[in-house]
């Protein structure tokens, strides 16, 4: 059987996307990827010359696509991207998430962010520091990754972070919260979340792009990332039934998951979810509360509370990978080299 041929150009294709009835080559297929991500960033408005977005890489499939796509149109656009990555000390797991960054990001030339959670929990991982928490891992991972990256953030000056998260993460959240009726997660799941109450905006460039072309993606353009799963991964969550669940359905009607995506979110809008409201008394991270939850908790495990500590240690992450000197204090570090060109 003749090699399919890319419906533009005519070179061999790389991959058929049944929801458009097109197969495509590498760069084709590039292109198509860039004008999704190019869409999401423009509705939000960062797609303009010295937009500052902090990426969130972290080692797996989904942020390195997008770290590479996002290189890319800082080089046509202009965008500052700022690559993050935290060390959550999950033992060998986390050792292979850091080394497939540190190759992703040389190669790219980019500067990377790199925040050691260790260094500032006493030694401890995430998982040694739910454990004396006594809570469940993932949430406490969560809750750590949500401190720095927005504190990274606020210590750049970024108008957004920007996550990896595809168009089947999107769904599978959606769905599990109209399952609960929880309405104040469902509206997180936008591909914009403007800046609310201290926290920085959320952008979700990979918002129409499906699991397997981020995966599939990063597979034909030899991008460094890492198949492992995360040891506390839950199996069998119903996130994973309800992307199976949809991919049945997508198969049946082709273009059915982007359609529910541009419907949902053409319904709603980020405005009034609640954000949080106050700034921590101890460390100034935007909190619902007096105290936000990070304080609250490693003053419970180690005594004191860390916030201001892992701050600090932020800040000196972020002014040693854009080699400004220490002291430059909060708001605006300056910006970094982008891209090889
Ligand atoms: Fe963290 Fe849980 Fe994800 Fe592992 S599976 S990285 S513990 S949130
Ligand atoms: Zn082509
Ligand atoms: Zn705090």
């Amino acid at each position: 059987m003749a090699r399919p041929r890319c419906a533009i150009c005519g070179a061999p294709a790389v991959v058929y996307l049944r929801y458009a009835r097109m197969a495509l080559c590498r760069e084709h297929f590039r292109e198509h990827l860039l004008r999704r991500v190019e869409g999401v960033l423009t509705r939000a408005g960062l797609l303009r010359r010295g937009a500052r977005i902090v990426a969130a890489v972290s080692g797996g499939k989904d942020s390195s696509t997008l770290l590479d796509l996002l290189a890319e149109l800082s080089r046509s656009y202009g965008l500052q991207v700022y690559p993050l990555h935290i060390d959550l000390g999950i033992g060998e797991y986390s050792a292979h998430l850091r080394r497939a960054v540190e190759r992703l990001v040389s190669r790219l030339g980019l500067p990377l962010i790199l925040v050691e959670v260790r260094r500032v929990l006493r030694g401890d991982g995430v998982p040694e520091f739910a454990r004396r928490a006594g809570r469940p891992t993932c949430s406490v991972c969560g809750m750590v990754k949500r401190y720095v990256m927005n504190a990274a953030a606020e210590a750049l000056g970024a108008d957004a972070i920007a996550t990896g998260h595809n168009a089947d993460d999107a769904i599978a959240y959606i769905v599990k919260a109209f399952i609960g009726q929880d309405e104040e997660q469902m509206a997180k799941w936008l591909p914009y979340t403007p800046p609310s109450g201290g926290a920085v905006a959320r952008v979700r460039p990979l918002y129409e792009v499906y699991e397997r072309y981020a995966l599939l993606y990063a597979i034909v353009n030899r991008i460094p990332f890492t198949h492992e799963e995360c040891p506390y991964r839950a199996r069998n969550s119903m996130e994973d039934t309800i992307k199976e669940m949809f991919n049945r359905l997508e198969e049946q009607h082709p273009g059915l998951k982007i359609g529910f995506l541009r419907r949902f979110s053409k319904k709603r809008s980020a405005e009034g979810v609640p954000g949080p409201v106050n700034r921590c008394r101890i460390c100034g991270a935007p909190s619902q509360g007096e105290v936000c939850s990070f304080c609250r908790l490693t003053e419970r495990v180690y005594g004191e509370p860390l916030g201001p500590e892992m701050r600090r240690a932020v800040a000196e992450a972020v002014e040693k990978a854009l080699g400004v000197s220490s002291g430059s204090g909060r708001g605006r570090a300056s910006a970094p080299p982008q891209g090889s060109s």
